[in-house]
């Protein structure tokens, strides 16, 4: 059993890299999880869709003579165009800006936090699409994002993209708070921004498997397979489909009524969410068929328990919760977080368990490994996966199948 979660692992970060949503290795990740479930008997129904894949390609800023570093947005268009810089610190600023064609520049209260892409559904602030929309009145030539730290809704990337968005037309690139700095006191200079980023449309694939026949008694267990760009996502989450996998190997005998459903899905990371919106699309009106929904994301980091948080359990679940977590070791309940995909099912009134580490759960606005090359296949204790799964299996068995 070990030993398959270092195959898969390797598998998933290492010969297939990079997985976020419409590229190749999303893919090839995607092709790999439908294999395996194969291989142990699942009955896999794959939903396809289209997605964007990007290529960044680099982006060069030069003004006064100067050059600045800046890096194009994940998913945004490319651009070659000279014009004058402009700037806009807060909402009022950005209001009376006369951007049309120029080199706007976003800084302070306007960058705080990463922007919600805006046909995001689950989470988009009032301010967030408000900012959105004035940009799109405004037609700036292109946007500067200046960026500080923020590691709660960044993970750990500084600086962070402040547009994230391949339904966004306007190009666009990030740079730090400190050049950001720098290019305050070149406002109204000629500037010429070159950005080779470029889109490209592409597939990706939604999968579910399934076993048991009663679809009106299901219990879902999700962990999303999709990375961002330029991680190995190994925590992020090739962890929480490896525990899919192992799992899908213990129950490849199970022959009950009560449906259980394997859900990789496909775009937790991504700006369309796109797997999330077909899950609840073909969903939509049965979410009471659903006993519980279990979501694995952050899971068998190296350092200290994994947690698990369990969400509105009714009494006797929770009781078998409790059992199992006390005779296991290594495992803690956790308390409650709602960045990850159980957050769908709670939404729609469905109980949930949220997998995790506990390390992140108590460093999560402050850790600077997820979605950066730093969330790679050394941090990962493959036992801790096993034991997840072993726990998982029990618990299960124990509330739902006995
Ligand atoms: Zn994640």
């Amino acid at each position: 059993m070990n030993r398959n979660c270092v195959v898969y692992l390797k598998k998933l970060c290492q010969d297939i890299q990079q997985r976020p949503v419409g590229s190749e290795g999303n893919r090839r990740a995607t092709a790999f999880f439908q294999e395996v479930m194969d291989e142990f008997g699942w009955e896999v129904v794959s939903t396809p869709f289209q997605a964007m894949d990007w290529q960044d390609g680099g982006a060069e800023l030069r003004i006064g003579g100067k050059e600045f570093q800046v890096f194009p947005s994940p998913y945004s268009e490319g651009c070659s165009l000279e014009s004058n810089l402009i700037s806009a610190g807060s909402l009022g600023e950005l209001e009376k800006t006369n951007a049309a064609g120029k080199l706007l520049l976003l800084h302070g209260e306007l960058t705080k936090e990463q922007l919600m892409p805006k046909n995001f559904v689950f989470y988009n602030p009032e301010e967030h699409q408000q900012i959105i929309s004035i940009l799109e009145k405004k037609e700036p030539g292109a946007i500067l994002t200046a960026t500080s730290r923020n590691a709660a809704l960044a993970g750990g990337v500084y600086p962070f993209p402040l547009i994230e968005d391949g339904d966004f037309q306007i190009p666009s690139v990030f740079l730090t708070e400190e050049e950001g700095n720098k290019l305050l006191l070149m406002i109204g200079q000629i500037g010429t921004l070159k950005s080779n980023a470029k889109r490209f449309q592409t597939a990706g694939y939604n999968l579910v498997a399934r076993k048991g026949q009663d679809h009106k008694r299901r219990i879902v267990i999700s962990a999303h397979i999709d990375a961002k760009i330029n991680t190995p996502g190994a925590i992020d989450n090739a962890t929480g489909v490896i525990v899919l996998l192992l799992l899908a190997e213990k129950l490849k005998d199970y022959q009950g009524d009560t449906m259980i459903e394997l859900l990789p899905f496909n775009g937790e990371d991504y700006y369309a969410a796109s797997g999330q919106m077909i899950y609840l699309e073909q969903n939509q009106g049965r979410f009471e068929e659903i006993l519980i929904n279990i979501n694995i994301d952050g899971a068998g980091f190296h350092e200290g328990p994994s947690a698990f948080s369990p969400f509105n359990l009714g009494e006797r679940t929770q009781q078998c919760l409790d059992e199992v977590l006390t005779s296991m070791e290594g495992i803690d309940e956790g308390g409650p977080w709602y960045q990850g995909d159980h957050n769908i099912f709670l939404q729609q009134g469905v109980p949930a368990i949220a997998i995790s580490s506990q390390w992140f759960l108590e460093n999560i606005d402050s850790q600077e490994i997820t979605h950066t090359p730093k969330d790679h296949p050394d941090i990962v204790n493959c036992d801790k996966l096993v034991d997840i799964t072993e726990a998982l299996h029990r618990f299960i068995l124990k509330a739902y199948l006995s």
